[in-house]
């Protein structure tokens, strides 16, 4: 699998909830402004939202599950998809030129902010 795939894929999944968010408001006010001028689209939207809350959890758990298999490819070719470089362990991993750490289903696991120390603070 070539990485520009993984990438492609990699930014969509990264994406998807937001996306996916905004869409079900803009559904949510379709539904509300359709309450007023044609009430049967708002019934059909409030089935096709609760339908398409399973469709919109099922596409990211497939789109997941496509985009750890591609990082695994190329991390068992020991190459890091995420900047190409060579000399990668098999994950969970972590890039010594991106820093990007892998885990074990081969998706990029995302920098958490550390909170602060107690003894940081004055
Ligand atoms: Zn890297």
């Amino acid at each position: 699998m070539s990485r520009p795939l993984y990438r492609v894929l990699n930014a969509t999944l990264q994406g998807y909830t937001l996306v996916a968010f905004w869409v079900f408001i803009a559904m949510f006010l379709l539904a509300f402004v359709s309450m007023f001028v044609f009430p049967p689209l708002s019934i059909m939207l409030v089935f096709v939202g609760l339908f398409g809350l399973f469709g919109a959890w099922a596409g990211h758990r497939v789109l997941g599950l496509v985009v750890g298999r591609i990082a695994r490819l190329l991390l068992g070719g020991g190459m890091c998809p995420a900047c190409g470089e060579t000399g990668v362990e098999s994950p969970p991993c972590q890039c010594a030129a991106c820093g990007g750490r892998f885990g074990p289903e081969g998706l990029q696991m995302r920098e958490e902010a550390t909170p602060a120390s107690p003894a940081a603070m004055p």
